[in-house]
């Protein structure tokens, strides 16, 4: 049977890190992989992540299995976290996931279940996976216009128009929560309540993927579209993931939460939830759900948490004003002034595959062939080298 199947096309991405390793160039800069890099170059297990682990080490006295739907200190922390108390708790359903793609896999096979023939709208363009799993699932995917490479910012008149004439009832209209993965252009709170109107007027049902709550504004702000949305439709369903705001990629850690007005309906969608989880895997990943449990859940180790993700966050905030600061001096013009209005890990520079593989070729720069960049590949000393590369590359 194995001579029937097809090769699977290469991950962009890994790809790249290939390229990157085989440079044999000291001054080479990679802004390829989406993992938050410390200036020395280091993913660095959080503090409270640690001190959590050493706890959990010290208290755990089984590994039996958890329920199906993960550890309940997790659920609910977490549901805090995203949701604060935006919406009461009946209206919830809500499960561990392996990841936020975990979450996003199985919010696609909810509606694909309750709607069939439903068709999800995406930004265009969105976090590859997005496309890749809808076209796995035989899921008709819609992209609507989100990122104008003119002005680094949100197309939103194009944005609202392609909802306007396509949206029917039922389809599904995927939107990031913050830090938009790859342009790092974001909604502003007008324009997110312009998208609910839109939304409610068309019978369609919003789906959040918010994977890097905390590295934009900060975690409350960076909730608030997301809250507001949960406040003002009938219906949603929210992916979200710990990987990023707890370092905690490899443990595989998400929440898959299903946000519903008639709370009457809230058992048989958890138990739809629950369901998934089974068919797919059974038993939730448990490790880094309990360890983001147990940080969420103890007064102490929430707040160093925070501290520390609070630094990641204006260490990426001032590499990118640093980078627009730089551009600024080196063209004369505010036109890459964008770079500092962007949010998250990331920033599209709007530019061509030509000129990636120039900078790159040239200067050893590696960013991904859209051209977006890992913010955090940088630190302030390669800040001017990549500034420079842009400029004599002629972006
Ligand atoms: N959504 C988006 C937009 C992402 O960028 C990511 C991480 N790359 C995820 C979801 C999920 O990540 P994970 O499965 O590692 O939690």
């Amino acid at each position: 049977m194995f001579e029937t199947l097809k090769e699977q096309p290469a991950d962009k991405i890994l790809e790249l890190i290939g390229l990157y390793k085989a440079d044999p160039r000291a001054e080479k800069i990679d802004l390829g992989v989406g993992v938050y890099k410390n200036a020395e170059g280091v993913t660095p297990v959080m503090r409270a992540v640690k001190a959590a682990e050493k706890k959990i080490w010290e208290e755990q006295t089984t590994k039996a299995y958890t329920g199906l739907a993960g550890d309940p200190v997790y659920v609910d922390t977490m549901i805090d976290l995203v949701l604060g108390n935006s919406v009461p708790g009946d209206q919830i359903a809500a499960v561990t996931t392996p990841g936020g793609t975990g979450a996003v896999r199985q919010a696609f096979e909810l509606t694909q279940s309750a709607t069939p023939g439903a068709r999800v709208f995406v930004s265009d363009p969105t976090w590859p996976n997005h496309l890749s799993i809808l076209k796995y699932l035989g899921m008709e995917t819609i992209p609507y216009r989100y990122f104008d490479s003119e002005t680094g910012g949100v197309n939103f008149d194009g944005m609202i128009a392609d909802l306007k004439a396509g949206l029917k009832p039922g389809d599904v209209v995927l939107l990031h929560g913050c830090c938009h993965n790859p342009t790092g252009a974001n909604l502003n709170m007008v324009q997110w309540k312009e998208v609910v109107a839109v939304l409610n007027e068309k019978g369609a049902v919003p789906m959040i993927d918010i994977a890097y709550q905390g590295f934009g504004d900060g975690l409350e702000e960076d909730a608030a579209g997301t809250r507001y949305v949960a406040e003002n439709v009938p219906e949603l369903l929210i992916a979200a993931s710990c990987s990023k705001n707890f370092g905690i990629y490899r443990e595989r850690t998400g929440l898959l939460m299903a946000v519903g007005k008639d709370t009457s309906r809230r058992d048989v969608t958890q138990g739809m939830l629950a369901f998934l989880n089974r068919q797919n895997f059974s038993f939730p990943p448990d490790h880094g759900a309990r360890v983001v449990g147990t940080i969420l859940s103890d007064a102490e180790l929430r707040a160093d948490w925070k501290a520390e993700l609070e630094d990641v966050r204006l260490g990426m905030l001032e590499l990118r004003k640093q980078l627009a600061g730089e551009l600024q001096r080196l063209s004369g013009s505010d036109r890459f002034a964008f770079l500092g209005e962007h949010r998250g890990m990331f920033s599209r520079l709007g530019t061509t595959p030509e000129l990636v593989q120039k900078m790159r070729a040239d200067s050893g720069i590696y960013m991904v062939g859209d051209s977006r960049m890992n913010i955090a590949g940088l630190n302030t000393a390669t800040v001017p080298i990549l500034a420079q590369a842009i400029i004599d590359a002629g972006v």
